[in-house]
C-alpha cells in the first residue's frame, strides 16, 4: 500500500505487541504489525505509546498570563474573580489573541489535540476576548479543534447586558454557553436563563459550580433538574464541584448515581481547586478535590483539566494535561495500574466524550496522532512521560527532541527507558 506518513514500532490501547500506523488524506489507513508500505514520510518510534492526543475540557484562554497586572494577597476565590474583573476591563484583542496564542503554543507542544476554552462575554469584557479567539481557532485548526464556550463568570439575573451578549456570542460562533451560578444574586434564575439560551442555540453547557467546602448547600440539584427537564443529558458538564471533596462516601456515591442517570459530566481542575480552597484551615488543610475515579467508577464522564494558566485563579501552568492527570492522581492517592489507566482516560477519552468529539485510534478515524516518550498510557502519568511528536488530521504538528546524555568518551546516548 501507499500512505502519506508512515509512523513504525508505536504500542496501543488494545494491542499486545508494537505495530505500525499509516495515514492519508488526513485518515488513519491502516494499523498493523510490520505492514508493508510505501510512504512519503516514515519514522520509527522504538515502541513509544501513541494515542489520539490529550483532550482540554476546561480552559480559560482568554484571562492566561496576567500576573503582572494583578496582586495576590489572599490567594481566595473572591480574590481572584475581583482582580481578574478589573484586568479585564482593560484586555484588547490583540492582547487576548496574544496570552491565549501562547498557551494554545504550549498545549499543542504538550500533545494536546482538542480543547473547550471558556471566553468572557459581559459589559467589561465586552466581545474582544470572544474576538480574537474567535480568529485564534481559525488560525489553529490545522493543530487543535478549539471550542468556544461564551461564560458569564460574574452572573447574569443583575446584568441583563451579560445575557443579551452571550446571545450575541453564541450567533457569533460560540460553540457553547457556561455559566456561574454561584456569582448570581438569583442561581436558580441563573441555571435556567444558561439553558434557555442553550436550548434556543441547540448547543451544549458548561457550568462552573459548587466551588467551595461547605457541603451545607448545593446548586448541583438545580442543573441535574434543568438538564433532564430540557432533555439535555449527555450535554451538560460541571466543573470544580469542590464540595464533593468535604461529602460523606454514602453522599457521593448518590450524587454520583445521579450525575451518571442525568448525563451530567464533571471536571475537576486540580491546579486551581489546590490553589484555592481550604484556605481558612490554619492546619490539616483538605485537599478540596473532588473524586472524580470515584464518580467515574459509578459511570459519570468525570475529567481532569487545567483551568487557569498564570493568574489570580492558578499562578502556575503550562498547559500539560499529562502532568495535570499525574498531579489529579497523586492528591487522590491512586495506585493500581487500573487507577491510574483511570486517571489517563480523564484526559483522554473521557475528555473526548464530555466534548462530544470523534475519538480514537481506528482505521477509517481522522489520523490525529500524539507519541509519547513512555511504553503505556500507566507509565506516562506515573513518570510524567514527555510528548515527542504530534499529527492533526494526518498533518505534523509538533515535534520534540528526545534528551541526550554526553558521555565522558564523547559519546552520546539516550536515558535510560
Ligand atoms: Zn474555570
Amino acid at each position: 500500500m501507499k500512505a502519506d506518513t508512515l509512523l513504525r514500532n508505536l504500542r496501543i490501547a488494545g494491542r499486545d505487541g508494537p505495530v505500525d500506523l499509516a495515514m492519508t488524506n488526513g485518515r488513519i489507513a491502516a494499523i498493523g504489525p510490520a505492514l508493508v508500505c510505501e510512504a512519503v514520510e516514515e519514522e520509527d518510534f522504538g515502541g513509544a505509546f501513541a494515542f489520539p492526543g490529550f483532550v482540554e475540557s476546561h480552559i480559560h484562554l482568554d484571562k492566561a498570563c496576567i500576573l503582572g497586572r494583578c496582586r495576590i494577597c489572599e490567594g481566595t476565590l473572591a480574590e481572584a474573580v475581583a482582580e481578574t474583573a478589573r484586568a479585564k476591563a482593560g484586555f484588547t484583542e490583540e492582547d487576548v489573541h496574544a496570552r491565549a496564542s501562547r498557551v494554545l503554543d504550549r498545549a499543542i507542544v504538550a500533545g494536546t489535540t482538542a480543547m473547550r476554552s471558556f471566553v468572557e462575554v459581559d459589559p467589561r469584557a465586552g466581545m474582544r476576548s470572544l474576538a480574537a479567539l474567535l480568529r485564534l481557532r481559525a488560525e489553529r485548526a490545522h493543530a487543535i479543534d478549539l471550542q468556544l464556550c461564551a461564560f458569564a463568570q460574574e452572573g447574569l439575573t443583575q446584568e441583563p447586558e451579560t445575557e443579551r451578549m452571550l446571545d450575541a456570542a453564541l450567533a457569533a460562533g460560540a460553540d457553547l454557553v457556561g455559566g456561574c451560578p454561584y456569582t448570581d444574586p438569583d442561581p436558580a434564575a441563573h441555571v435556567a436563563r444558561i439553558f434557555d439560551l442553550a436550548v434556543a442555540h441547540g448547543v451544549d453547557v458548561d457550568f462552573h459550580l459548587d466551588f467551595d467546602l461547605d457541603p451545607s448547600w448545593s446548586h448541583l440539584d438545580l442543573v441535574v433538574a434543568e438538564t433532564e427537564r430540557r432533555g439535555w443529558g449527555g450535554r451538560v458538564t460541571i466543573g470544580h464541584v469542590t464540595k464533593l471533596s468535604m461529602m460523606a462516601p454514602v453522599a457521593v456515591e448518590a450524587i454520583g448515581r445521579r450525575l451518571a442517570s442525568a448525563g451530567v459530566a464533571l471536571t475537576v481542575l486540580p491546579a486551581t481547586d489546590l490553589f484555592l480552597t481550604g484556605r481558612d484551615h490554619a492546619l490539616a488543610r483538605p485537599r478540596g478535590l473532588a473524586p472524580a475515579h470515584r464518580l467515574a467508577g459509578l459511570g459519570v464522564t468525570a475529567t481532569v483539566a487545567t483551568n487557569n494558566v498564570l493568574n489570580p485563579f492558578t499562578p502556575f501552568g503550562d498547559a500539560s494535561l499529562g502532568r495535570m492527570a499525574g498531579l489529579y492522581a497523586n492528591v487522590a492517592q491512586l495506585a493500581s495500574d487500573a487507577e491510574i489507566a483511570a486517571a489517563f482516560d480523564m484526559v483522554g477519552a473521557a475528555a473526548a466524550r464530555a466534548l462530544r468529539i470523534d475519538y480514537g485510534l481506528a482505521v477509517g478515524g481522522p489520523a490525529d496522532v500524539v507519541v509519547l516518550d513512555a511504553a503505556d498510557a500507566v507509565a506516562a502519568i506515573r513518570e510524567t512521560a514527555p510528548p515527542l511528536a504530534g499529527w492533526k488530521r494526518g498533518r505534523r504538528s509538533f515535534v520534540r527532541l528526545r534528551p541526550m546524555l554526553f558521555e565522558p568518551d564523547g559519546g552520546a546516548r539516550p536515558p535510560a527507558p
